[in-house]
């Protein structure tokens, strides 16, 4: 790699340069254990629009507010529910987002204009230091450019961001690997408008009813196009032995048509699988390995330069599981459903 045009904070020791960075309204990545984000003073205008630059994101989707206490939470939301403390005991600091009414010195630029805030406290020592340090609460989307796989990794924020952002804290892999769960506070029952790094099963088991909306319209980020490869993704899902015989006949297809085709398979499938470009997500039983390998997964079929990506889905839509397929969902232009045979 080429010398990097932004400054890579190497050690926590120097987490003060960040926060002072995003204290003078510069836009700072840093890591979460969801993903990683890229950061600006919330409260700051200004600051936030150089995040939609540098990403290309679309203004009217809204950005998460990242807090490291209950006071710096009380300065962005008001009208706080019961329940929104219920799940903050619980979960917090954690991959959930709670959507709640805003306050005023919350610029538009940053809630994309809604009359809400989503709000998070995430789970990771140099995030918490670095808003403690800046003194203000961090508005922050996943820190690549729109449209791509979000980073688990520092590289992959180099990778998009240089020469677009002023700073990258370095803090290895992110332990989730896929963003937080997203839960709407203000209708009654609570809505999930996102599935994430927290479980739905946890949700419900610590407030009961949650409304489950498909492919929601109140969260404005899910229309968009997300996670994609650059190579067209195919995903098959469905029952493993059948979607392995659908896989490998994708696989034969594309070659006949002089393309070159990667795969993202469980492991289970992986010995029955040939391919040159081949990545292994990870168990069906162990889904919170698929999670953490996912988004790197999607970026590898960059890396091998392939033609076309065929994906297994074949991963049970709870708990990680639930966030995995919509990801993979979202990444892939094309959906196969086999049954089984
Ligand atoms: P990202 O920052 O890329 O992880 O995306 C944040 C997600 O939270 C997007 O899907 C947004 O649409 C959603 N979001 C942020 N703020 C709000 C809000 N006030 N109401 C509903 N959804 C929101
Ligand atoms: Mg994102």
């Amino acid at each position: 790699m080429e010398a990097p045009e932004i400054t890579l904070i190497l050690s926590p020791q120097e987490i003060g340069k960040a926060a002072s960075i995003i204290k003078s309204g510069g836009i700072v990545a840093f890591p979460t254990e969801t993903v990683y984000g890229l950061g600006a003073n919330a409260l700051d205008g200004e600051a936030v629009s150089k995040i939609f630059r540098a990403k290309g994101r679309p203004a009217d989707n809204p950005l998460i507010v990242h807090v490291s206490s209950r006071e710096m939470l009380n300065m962005v939301a008001m009208d706080i529910p019961e329940l929104a403390f219920k799940l903050m005991d619980a979960f917090w600091p954690g991959a959930l987002t709670i959507i709640l009414k805003r306050k005023d010195v919350v610029p538009d630029i940053t809630t994309g204009g809604l009359d809400t805030v989503a709000v998070r406290m995430p789970d990771n020592e140099i995030a918490l230091a670095l808003i403690t340090g800046s003194g203000v609460p961090i508005a922050a989307p996943s820190a690549n450019i729109s449209g791509r796989p979000s980073p688990t990794k520092a590289e992959h924020v180099i990778k998009d961001m240089d020469g677009r952002i002023d700073a990258v804290i370095m803090g290895g892999e992110t332990r989730l690997g896929v963003e937080s769960t997203v839960l709407d506070l203000t209708v009654t029952p609570p809505a999930l408008l996102r599935p994430g790094g927290l479980g739905l099963e946890e949700i419900i088991g610590t407030i009961g009813e949650v409304k489950v909306i498909e492919e929601s319209v109140r969260s404005p980020g899910m229309r968009y196009t997300h996670y994609s490869p650059k190579a067209k993704l195919i995903l098959v899902e469905g029952e493993r032995k059948s979607v392995l015989f659908e896989v490998k006949r994708l696989i034969s297809e594309s070659r006949k048509q002089g393309l070159k085709p990667g795969v993202l398979v469980s492991r289970e499938s992986a010995m029955d699988i040939e391919c040159d470009a081949k990545y292994i997500l990870g168990s069906v039983n162990d889904l919170k390995e698929v999670a953490n390998r996912l988004f790197s997964g999607l970026r590898f079929l960059d890396e091998a330069g392939v033609d076309i990506g065929i994906a297994e889905g074949v991963f049970t839509e709870e708990r990680e599981g639930r966030a995995i397929m919509n990801r993979l969902r979202k990444a892939a232009k094309e959906r196969v459903i086999k049954k089984q045979e």
